[in-house]
């Protein structure tokens, strides 16, 4: 007998993710009314898959969604009960990439038509696919996009709403296009914002620098890990406004996200950040960040929710 593909979990039941269904009228599509998280597991040398920060996604996830009107139809209990089956179910033995995404679907009967945000049934999916590290070894190089990031009297850019990454896949494309691995935006005042889907730090005379997560960034769930793991490795640390000078004369530049976990970025716009290659402070960041989502080392802070897959 064939394995059986992928599962989903799609409007509250676990279906076979290749022939799961939507309207075609589906809100969220047509207005980027939705919200998403990123999420990743890791398979431990147990034999169980570890969900990196389960919780904070989730509350991230929920935040976002209460901002859009967005009823998930489940606490953040129930939404983990949801991810601990899913992964189950696929039993990926692997490391496991876990996309929620929470949207608008279709107007109410009685509803008056438009864009506006009541009076719309919500629906909640998630998807799962085998994913390992991605990032090459020897590090990245980004262009400085001539996209910049929306402003947050724009749209809520410290949320994950479907909508908003239309700024980020410019600005990717733009970076790819013109044969680099990675965007870094700044926003509307020339400061330092993102990249496209990474928090970015640089290193300078020792010192871990990040622009503060306050409402004008998306509060990466792996920053706020890596500042963590830098207290605990006796790094200083420091949140402070960037700008493009800061970027051409650090001595290290790395970025942050579940996605990319910690990766050092060795060219900025054709030049080389410190000499070329991934800088020592990004190195112990990277590895320890690496051993701490695979539970190899002390002080996880209840950070890993493990799951059994049998
Ligand atoms: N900024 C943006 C715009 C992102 O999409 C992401 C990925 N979620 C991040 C930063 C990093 O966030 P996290 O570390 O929580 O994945």
């Amino acid at each position: 007998t064939p394995r059986p593909g992928p599962v989903a979990y799609h409007r509250g039941a676990f279906v076979d993710a290749a022939t799961a269904q939507l309207p075609l009228s589906t809100q969220g599509l047509h207005y980027g009314t939705g919200v998403f998280e990123g999420i990743r597991a890791h398979l431990l040398d147990t034999g169980e898959l570890a969900v990196f920060r389960l919780d904070d996604h989730l509350e991230r996830l929920l935040a976002g969604a209460r901002l859009l009107r967005i009823d998930v139809g489940a606490t953040r209990h129930e939404l983990t009960e949801v991810v601990g089956e899913l992964l189950r179910r696929n039993g990926l033995a692997t490391d496991v990439y876990l996309r929620p995404v929470a949207y608008k679907l279709g107007l109410l009967p009685g509803t008056r038509p438009g864009v506006g945000l009541s009076g719309v049934s919500d629906a909640l999916s998630i998807v799962v696919s085998a994913l390992g590290n991605y990032q090459p070894e020897q590090g990245i190089r980004c262009l400085v996009s001539s996209w910049r990031r929306p402003a947050r009297s724009a749209i809520p850019v410290r949320a994950k709403i479907t909508g908003g990454y239309v700024n980020n896949a410019l600005a990717l494309d733009e970076a790819r296009s013109a044969g680099f691995d990675d965007a870094i935006l700044l926003d509307d005042r020339g400061r330092v914002a993102e990249a496209s889907t990474a928090n970015v730090f640089v290193v300078r005379d020792g010192r871990v620098v990040t622009p503060p997560a306050d409402g004008d960034r998306l509060p990466g769930i792996t920053r706020d890990t890596v500042l963590t793991l830098a207290a605990d490795l006796g790094v200083p640390t420091a949140e402070a406004e960037l700008d493009g000078t800061d970027l051409l004369r650090a001595d290290e530049v790395f970025l942050t996200g579940t996605g990319c976990g910690v990766s050092p970025v060795i060219g900025i716009a054709g030049r080389p950040v410190g000499d070329g290659r991934p800088g020592p402070v990004s190195t112990v960041l990277r590895d320890t960040y690496d051993e701490t989502v695979r539970g190899r080392r002390p002080g996880t802070r209840g950070w890993l929710t493990t799951f059994a897959l049998e």
